[in-house]
């Protein structure tokens, strides 16, 4: 870096743009430092949510808090306003005269769900839906920010909006009428820096762009504290990861990583010919791979090392037999994306939920609940479950000072359920009541 600095005196700053993109991420990668800046991070519709001004204790649940505590069984959380004020056991927290008590006996409380990745495609309603279901904030990873106008001006009770703006890919785009295209390093750090502007707390980058691309978005994002995370398919994972990236939206995105080089640009080639061609062709790679190859092993232990997020939606792939209908491609794929989650996890990896909001195998409106019961199949703990809902992605949101968990001093986002997660995670379905900024939802 630093000679590309002292040359930087000698070229005009297009030259130097043009230079830094082709030098190998390797050696520019974004450094720990850089991402170390501290930026308060908001949802857009900071403002637009009320706070709760009651003192409110909420008596008898068993505290699950979302950092992977010892539950704590007849706990009492206090709320003041729209702040914890107080959580532990009933025999150590002193219920104020003021407080109204809510009886939760023989209830659960937990955070309130974060998913980072939920899409709107238009479905007027379903933030407000999600809410009710628990979930207080959503990411979504590649959308206008005028996309949520119509939800905000509801006057509905809608999640905590973490938006990204249109996700950045290159020519031609997979899904134009969310992409920006992105066609060289200005393009780059000028949208990068657009939309940090009006409010983006992520940065998407989509498969097309590429590795030089992906290190100039990186570099901008990261220079506001701001994340960055990827889908990807036609780019290998680490080589993109070593670009700066934070996240990885998607199992699938590690296809081309488990593959030998060879099938791996077989099927580069068909996607960059065709996008739609990713849509059975990623069955076909996931059906072949073998998750307990040295590869997958390398892959893993990179991705601990790196920090990574990774966000698997399964959700989104899900594939079910039918009686007399089965599919063995898929669902041998199926089984394989699940088992590498497993096997991640299991690894040290920092996974997290996302719900992909609108899937094939759950009623809308319940994808975050059908997430949360796929990760426990690929192999996760109920409680490791939980923690990827909610307190690991308030890591990845960089949100983790204020939400994620119940703890003092944090928001009262919460949701009660009927019945212990930690026994089956179905029970996440049934919703007694969620606390949205120190208020109920209705
Ligand atoms: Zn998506």
């Amino acid at each position: 870096m630093s000679i590309l600095k002292e040359y930087a005196l000698y070229f005009s700053p297009c030259m130097l743009f043009v230079m830094m993109s082709v030098v190998s991420c390797k050696t520019t990668a974004t450094s720990t430092a850089e991402k170390n800046i501290v930026r308060d991070i908001k949802e857009v519709n900071a403002g637009e949510i009320t706070a709760g001004k009651k003192h409110i204790a909420i008596v008898g649940a068993t505290i699950i808090d979302g950092n992977g505590g010892e539950p704590i069984a007849n706990g009492i959380v206090l709320i003041n306003g729209n702040t914890i004020e107080a959580a532990g056991s009933a025999g150590k927290i002193d219920i104020p005269n003021d407080a109204e008590r809510i009886d939760a006996q023989g209830m659960y409380i937990l955070p309130g769900f974060i998913d980072s990745h939920f899409h709107l495609d238009n479905m007027h309603g379903l933030p407000a839906l999600f809410l009710q279901h628990g979930v207080t904030s959503v990411r979504d990873p590649g959308a206008w920010m005028e996309a949520y106008d119509g939800e905000r001006a509801s006057g509905k009770m809608i999640p905590r909006l973490f938006l990204a703006g249109p996700h950045l890919d290159a020519p031609n785009p997979a899904y134009p009428y969310d992409a920006y295209i992105v066609r060289d390093s200005l393009e780059a750090v000028n949208v990068v820096e657009r939309q940090i502007n009006q409010g983006a707390s992520v940065i998407k980058v989509y498969f097309r762009l590429s590795p030089a691309l992906i290190h100039n978005v990186c570099t901008a994002a990261h220079k506001h504290g701001i994340p960055v995370t990827a889908h990807l398919e036609i780019t290998e994972a680490m080589e993109a990861i070593e670009c700066g990236l934070d996240g990885v939206e998607h199992i699938t995105s590690f296809g081309l990583s488990l593959q030998s080089k060879r099938e791996g640009e077989k099927y580069r080639q068909m996607v960059w010919a065709d996008n739609n061609a990713r849509k059975q062709g990623r069955y076909d790679v996931w059906s072949r791979i073998n998750i307990n190859s040295k590869m997958a092993d390398s892959v893993a232990g990179y991705l601990v090392r790196k920090g990574t997020f990774v966000s698997p939606t399964l959700g989104a792939f899900e594939y079910q037999p039918e009686k007399n209908n089965v599919d063995s491609t898929k669902l041998i794929a199926f089984n394989n994306m699940k088992a590498f989650t497993g096997k991640l996890k299991k690894a040290g990896v920092k996974i997290v939920l996302g719900s992909h909001s609108n899937i094939e195998y759950a009623e809308l409106g319940w994808a975050f609940q059908r997430e949360m019961e796929l990760q426990v199949q690929s192999g996760m703990s109920n409680m490791q479950v939980i923690i990827a809902a909610t307190m690991e992605n308030a890591r990845y949101f960089r949100i983790d000072h204020k939400l994620g968990s119940i703890e003092k001093g944090k928001i009262a986002d919460l949701v009660l359920l009927k019945e212990n997660p930690l026994q089956d995670i179905k029970a996440a379905y049934h919703i007694a009541r969620v606390m949205f900024n120190g208020n109920w939802v209705p």
